[in-house]
């Protein structure tokens, strides 16, 4: 039996995962569920699945989650505040935990859980970008297992050998990145101008919490996925093409010196990754239907367009700069994101306000998690600040 912790659990990917849970009471318990502001939904999660611990994020939801569950005659004792996630997150009788809160907010317990040496199911890509040398230094000093949820990233690691000690020694010559090119892909920069937020978080395969469909739209996710990809692979940015394949058939390939070509396939639907690594190295039914390559036909592939889709490019500038770059990039456009979700900038703008905080904050080398954290603060102020210069 595998003890879990889902931090993010009302969430899409922790709705997937309650999903792969229930389809396997024999397998998996659930120790502790975490939500925000989605309390009705959390209090049911917990009832169905038995959990010991709820956590939210403040006392006033705290207590309206206790009356919802003593109504309910759950069991489940509740617990709030980031040190009781890291609580929930590091708990002796946890095996694993899932690591689904989206945007920074999922670092610090992300990291309770690696330093206690848990297995980490990685779907929050913003803490390895974030903090990726700190996160994979934890991981190594902890031997906790870390296995990635990102579709694209589980997709890789299928496609490499279990051995994997990086890409030189393993003969690989370049991780190909597969990308949707999201609700706008061959759309001008023109024709972006005056989109709204229901249009871009309308994903065209996959269904998503609305700040990565915004990421998605914009090629930011996939800029992120490309920094994301070379912490948990040690590659460098250059060993990383991003390929646009509009179908999500194929998830990501692994190219090899010898000319191979590894790639996995599969309906789009995040079920699989996160059976794939609830159960690894066994495989378990995920209730995903099988692929049927008949009614796909074709698959096609084109190159990013990097001048409509400029995020890609401030993502891989930033990934060659390194030090506390890519934090810059994350926090400032989580700002962006949130801002252009509040209609108060367009949906272009984001993109000029990431670039903006690029551009006026200088770089250093974090070399602690408060550091990190005084990079992510220092960009979020500039870029509020220059949101408000430019809002209409
Ligand atoms: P979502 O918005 O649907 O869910 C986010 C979860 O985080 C919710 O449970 C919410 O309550 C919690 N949360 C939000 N802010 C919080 C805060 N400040 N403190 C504590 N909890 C907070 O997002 P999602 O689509 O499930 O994505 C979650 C993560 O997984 C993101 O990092 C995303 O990039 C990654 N991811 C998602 C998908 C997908 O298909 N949805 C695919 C790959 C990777
Ligand atoms: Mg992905």
């Amino acid at each position: 039996m595998q003890t879990i912790t889902l931090l993010g659990a009302t969430g899409s990917i922790g709705e997937s995962t309650l999903d792969i849970i229930g389809r396997h009471p024999d397998k998996y318990a659930v120790f502790a569920l975490t939500g925000n502001q989605q309390i009705e939904k959390l209090a049911a999660q917990c009832l169905r699945h038995n959990a010991e611990y709820a956590v939210v994020n403040d006392a006033l939801s705290a207590s309206k989650l206790e009356s919802l569950l003593a109504n309910l005659k759950a069991p489940t004792r509740v617990l709030y505040g980031v040190d009781a996630l890291c609580q929930v997150a590091s708990a002796e009788s946890v095996d694993t935990v899932m690591a689904a809160i989206v945007g920074a907010a999922g670092l610090v317990p992300t990291l309770a859980a690696v330093k206690a040496g848990k297995k980490i199911l990685l779907a929050n890509k913003e803490s390895l970008v974030m903090a990726g040398g700190l996160f994979m230094d934890a991981v190594k000093a902890s031997g906790s297992l870390l296995l990635p949820i990102d579709s694209e990233h589980n997709a890789i690691f299928q496609c490499l050998p279990a051995n994997y000690q990086g890409a030189d020694a393993a003969g690989v010559s370049k991780l190909l990145l597969s990308a949707s090119g999201g609700p706008f892909r061959g759309w001008s920069v023109e024709q972006m101008l005056s989109v709204q937020p229901e249009q871009a978080c309308a994903h065209p395969n996959w269904s998503m919490g609305r700040k990565i469909s915004v990421d998605s739209a914009s090629l930011m996710n996939k800029g992120l996925e490309l920094i994301e990809a070379c912490w948990l692979f040690d590659v460098a940015p250059s060993q990383i093409e991003v390929v646009v394949h509009p179908q999500s058939v194929i998830h990501s390939l692994v190219q090899y010196t010898d000319g191979s070509v590894l790639a996995q396939l599969g309906n789009p639907d995040m079920r699989t990754p996160i059976a794939h690594a609830l159960a690894w190295p066994d495989r378990i039914l995920s209730g995903v239907e099988n692929l049927n390559l008949f009614e796909i036909a074709r698959l096609d592939f084109e190159q990013p367009d990097l001048a409509s889709f400029p995020c890609l490019q401030l993502a891989f500038d930033a990934a060659a700069a390194a030090g506390d770059a890519p934090a810059i990039l994350n926090a400032a456009n989580e700002i962006a994101v949130q801002a252009f979700l509040d209609r108060r900038i367009g949906f272009t703008q984001i993109a000029q306000v990431v670039d903006n905080s690029l551009q006026g904050l200088d770089f250093s080398e974090p070399d602690s998690l408060d550091a990190v954290q005084e990079s992510d603060q220092k960009a979020r102020q500039h870029s509020m600040a220059y949101i408000t210069q430019i809002e209409s």
